[in-house]
């Protein structure tokens, strides 16, 4: 016998009763729970479909974690479908909380994903029953459009530069700004030349902090004298270097004015944004691999960060989503929801939503899908002139034509891109990530 097992009555409470207690006079019932894979650029992308007792009723959500797709349409299909049919799609809260415990343990990627794949498709339903778009749930927009993100990468400074020009001319006015590190390539951006020299000889193109340190902080020096102070610009660190790395980043770039730098640590070591803190006034964004809403508890409350950088379906969904924001209001903390391409145009339709109804919004990371994506998802959001806009379609305002989705099946997980491959520094050990 486990130590759980002695310590509980067992993982099914007889005396607690499956329906909720209270009445439920609306009549609709979900009817079915089912998880769609498609790879219509390529990433595997996890939607989830909730249908209900009404004719033509359901709602669709992102369940997206590409590195593990087919644990989470397990989780959702063969763990959480059971305990939705016969609901009232109407209580998200409550399904939310119910299904969130509903393991016993809780907070991992896998199961987030899966509980913010129904959370979505609960809003969406909702949305169209009241005919209006989930935004319009959220309290109602406080901007009329949402300022996005491009993303400017380069084998060196004047590559980069020239793309945030382009961009600028484009009407973006925010950029992130990634570089190649002499030898190696470095986050979201390739890599420049063939290694060389005696010391990088045991890893070939291997990972070199101080290079890219250096690198960094050229690459934003060339930035502000070429692309001028007109632009906010972004760095992701992606928590590629030490921690004590991390705080020279942030203080070496301050004369460059970022509009934040991002994970500059892992989510292991937080607490040297305290260190950070102490010798910067950089912005800092953070939280893209956070998996459980507490994790921000810390960095929100004592004002490590400015943005938090949600994985929204990575913590849940837009329920716990919009909570998250409101207590980052309280503490002057900015929004800039995690937006890549293995999030479906689902998922973006959700950050959007929130963006659109939260006050204490910063920024949005843009993702630009596709013409086999926008055919697979009627309705993916637009994006033009460096901002998204809304739709007034009801509910998240983006469907799933299930039928061509089909003609781009998930990848093989043994396929390049379906696992997470981290660089190696010179002696041949790994970096993370
Ligand atoms: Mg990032």
């Amino acid at each position: 016998m486990t130590d759980h097992a002695a310590d509980s009555a067992g993982p099914v409470e007889e005396s607690v009763p499956a329906e909720p207690p209270w009445a439920q006079p609306s009549g609709v019932r979900i009817t079915g729970v089912r998880t769609i894979l498609t790879a219509p650029a390529g990433t595997t992308l996890v939607v989830v479909r909730v249908d209900t007792s009404e004719p033509g009723l359901y709602g669709l959500g992102c369940a997206t974690f590409t590195q593990r797709a087919k644990a989470v349409a397990t989780a959702v299909d063969e763990y959480l479908a059971p305990q939705l049919i016969g609901r009232d799609p109407a209580d998200i809260t409550d399904i939310a909380s119910t299904l969130h415990v509903s393991g016993y343990w809780r907070s991992g990627p896998v199961l987030n994903n899966a509980l913010s794949g129904v959370d979505m498709a609960l809003w969406d339903i909702k949305g169209k029953q009241a005919g209006l778009p989930v935004w319009q749930l959220l309290g109602g927009r406080c901007r009329t459009a949402v300022p996005v993100y491009a993303h400017a990468a380069g084998r060196d400074a004047a590559e980069v530069t020239d793309e945030v020009l382009a961009l600028m001319a484009d009407g973006y006015g925010h950029v992130r700004c990634q570089v190649a590190v002499p030898g190696a390539g470095t986050y979201g951006a390739p890599a420049a030349a063939a290694t060389a020299g005696a010391a990088r000889a045991l890893t070939p193109n291997a990972w070199d902090p101080a290079a890219y340190r250096r690198t960094v902080r050229g690459l934003f020096e060339h930035l502000r004298e070429h692309a001028g102070s007109q632009v906010e610009l972004i760095h992701d660190v992606h928590e590629r270097v030490h921690p004590t790395d991390a705080v020279r980043i942030a203080a070496d770039l301050e004369p460059y004015d970022l509009f934040y730098l991002e994970d500059p640590v892992a989510p292991e070591d937080i607490e040297w944004l305290r260190v950070l803190r102490g010798r910067s006034v950089t912005p800092i964004a953070i939280g893209e691999l956070f998996a459980n809403p507490a994790e921000y508890r810390p960095v929100v409350m004592e004002r490590l960060c400015d943005f938090i950088r949600v994985h929204v379906s990575a913590i849940g969904g837009i329920t716990p989503a919009w909570r998250l924001a409101a207590a980052c209001e309280m503490f002057g903390v900015r929004t800039a929801w995690h937006g890549p391409g293995d999030v479906s145009p689902v998922g973006h339709a959700a950050n959007l939503a929130l963006d659109l109804a939260a006050p204490n919004f910063g920024i949005q990371e843009q993702h630009l899908f596709g013409q086999a994506a926008r055919e697979v998802f009627p309705g993916c959001p637009e994006i033009r002139d460096g901002h998204l806009w809304p739709s007034d379609a009801p509910g998240l305002g983006v469907d799933l034509d299930e039928r061509l989705a089909l003609k781009y099946p998930p990848k093989a997980t043994a396929e390049p891109g379906q696992a997470w491959k981290p660089p190696r520094r010179a002696d041949g050990a790994l970096q993370r990530p």
